[in-house]
């Protein structure tokens, strides 16, 4: 056994964790432990792999175990919704859960991947986003999050696209109800619509699973992004993927390259994973973690294993 965990860990320590299906490849512990240790807690963050028939046990089971708070990552933020005893109005929005807390025997839904997509691009793009049109790419669990988060920060238009209209615009339906003010605009994505949408954007931001394989075709065409726009992308290249390349910097991708040569400004998704553990992390304690820091520790693990 480590020494230094044997010496950490005692009958007082709190626990939380992320479950998901695969969670080996998970990033989570490194930072959330390390910024546990920063904020002097004696707590730990460990990964627990729950398959999807194990859903409802594991949630019942980090109820009576007493563990604060749990992550929550593919395949199940969607369904764990159901086995919430309370629901935060943005998760509720959105139609995904990504942080539990437990609080008295209940469990409390959060979605903390909206704040990390707009303080990312507030942060690292340096822009304001009320009152911007910005475009989504997808339709998924992450379009959901990051279409919210653009209204939530009073995005004056969010125009989503995706390969399966139908899924964007069921996204439009429901959070036009709960931002009544924004004006939603579903596009089927195909090179005319994403050029003519994105003519129109302030911000870019994908959501598409695009770009996970080195394979993978660009979610958007190149020339379709004009220079000064921001471009954002909710994909990080992984350690044991990470190509080395002149242009590329930790977690990039190839949209935020060919983003960097039409002249965009870039904020990868290394940033948004940094900011909603953060987010997940001051739900669980009432504290504020250092995000700066947790960032710059993905960024460092990742060069670190991108040789
Ligand atoms: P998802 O629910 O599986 O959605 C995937 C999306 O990608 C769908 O819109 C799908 O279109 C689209 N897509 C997949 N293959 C495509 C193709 N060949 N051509 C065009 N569109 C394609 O996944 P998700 O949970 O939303 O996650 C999406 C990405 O965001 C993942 O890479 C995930 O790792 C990343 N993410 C990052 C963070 C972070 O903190 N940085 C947080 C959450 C998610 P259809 O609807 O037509 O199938």
């Amino acid at each position: 056994m480590n020494s230094s965990i044997a010496g950490r860990i005692s009958g007082r320590t709190k626990l939380c964790g992320v479950i998901g299906d695969p969670v080996e490849h998970s990033l989570s512990p490194l930072m959330q432990n390390a910024a546990m240790e920063a904020l002097g807690l004696d707590w730990a963050y460990v990964p627990f792999h729950v398959r999807p028939e194990g859903l409802k046990a594991a949630i019942d089971g980090a109820r009576v175990m007493g563990l604060v708070g749990l992550n929550v990552t593919i395949p199940h933020k969607e369904t764990v919704v159901t086995f919430m005893d309370e629901l935060d109005p943005l998760a509720e929005a959105i139609g995904a859960v990504n942080t539990i807390h437990f609080v008295d025997g209940r469990a409390r839904g959060y979605n903390t991947d909206a704040y990390g997509f707009t303080q990312s691009v507030l942060a690292d793009g340096e822009i304001e986003m009320a009152g911007a049109t910005v475009l989504v790419l997808g339709g998924g669990g992450a379009a959901r999050g990051l279409a919210a988060g653009a209204a939530s920060e009073g995005a004056k238009k969010v125009i989503l696209a995706n390969r399966t209209r139908a899924r964007a615009e069921r996204i439009a339906s429901d959070l036009e109800r709960v931002f009544p003010n924004v004006g939603w605009e579903v596009v089927q994505a195909s090179a005319t619509s994403l050029k003519n949408a994105a003519g129109r954007a302030k911000i870019v931001a994908n959501a598409t699973s695009l770009g996970m394989k080195a394979t993978d075709t660009l979610p958007i065409p190149a020339e379709a992004l004009y220079p000064g726009q921001i471009v954002f992308d909710s994909v990080y290249v992984r350690p044991s993927s990470v190509r080395s390349g002149a242009a590329g910097s930790p977690g990039d991708t190839a949209l935020l390259q060919a983003a960097r040569a039409a002249g965009c400004v870039t904020v990868g998704g290394l940033a948004m994973l940094a900011r909603q553990g953060a987010k997940s992390l001051a739900i669980w304690t009432g504290l504020q973690p250092d995000e700066d820091m947790m960032l710059s520790l993905l960024i460092r693990h990742v060069r670190a294993h991108s040789s």
